[in-house]
């Protein structure tokens, strides 16, 4: 892969330690994956990041995450899996239907963290992405607790 977009990839990326989530801070796809644009095409960060780490992916293997956050590109977080083992996986996560929480990594916030992600978001301090950050998750998961979208009896 060429040096510009290895280095364009890097300024994307919120890397914390070498075993949490690699957060991508760079535009989405409307799946929550990350995504960028290489030779006018746009490729997924994860994919990227498989290829920048392990090389090419070959025909007819997907980049699959372990961690199920789909922004995430932490390499050791990644595995090669067949269509039908992507789907297989996303099937036993039961997430093929309903994306949206899940997908934003929202599920892993348990309802105790809730009030104080409230609390936080109305003092104006905090912006949604600082608060993903702090909490592991995409903004938009904080996007819908703030709005009461989502952890609505809470
Ligand atoms: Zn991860």
């Amino acid at each position: 892969m060429d040096e510009r977009y290895i280095k364009n990839f890097w300024k994307k990326v919120d890397k914390k330690d070498n075993s949490s989530c690699w957060i991508w801070i760079g535009a989405h796809c409307n799946h929550g994956y990350g995504h960028m644009r290489i030779n006018n095409k746009m490729k997924m960060a994860h994919r990227i990041s498989w290829i920048i780490h392990f090389g090419d992916i070959p025909e007819g293997l997907e980049v699959c995450h372990k961690c199920d956050n789909p922004e995430c590109v932490n390499p050791s977080h990644l595995f090669l899996g067949t269509h039908q083992d992507n789907m297989d996986d996303k099937k036993r996560k039961g997430r093929n239907k309903s994306l949206q929480g899940e997908m934003n990594g929202a599920s892993k916030l348990k309802n105790y963290q809730i009030p104080s992600i409230r609390e936080k978001y109305s003092t104006g301090k905090y912006s949604l992405r600082d608060l993903g950050r702090e909490y592991g998750v995409g903004f938009e998961a904080i996007r819908r607790i703030v709005n009461h979208i989502s952890f609505k009896n809470i």
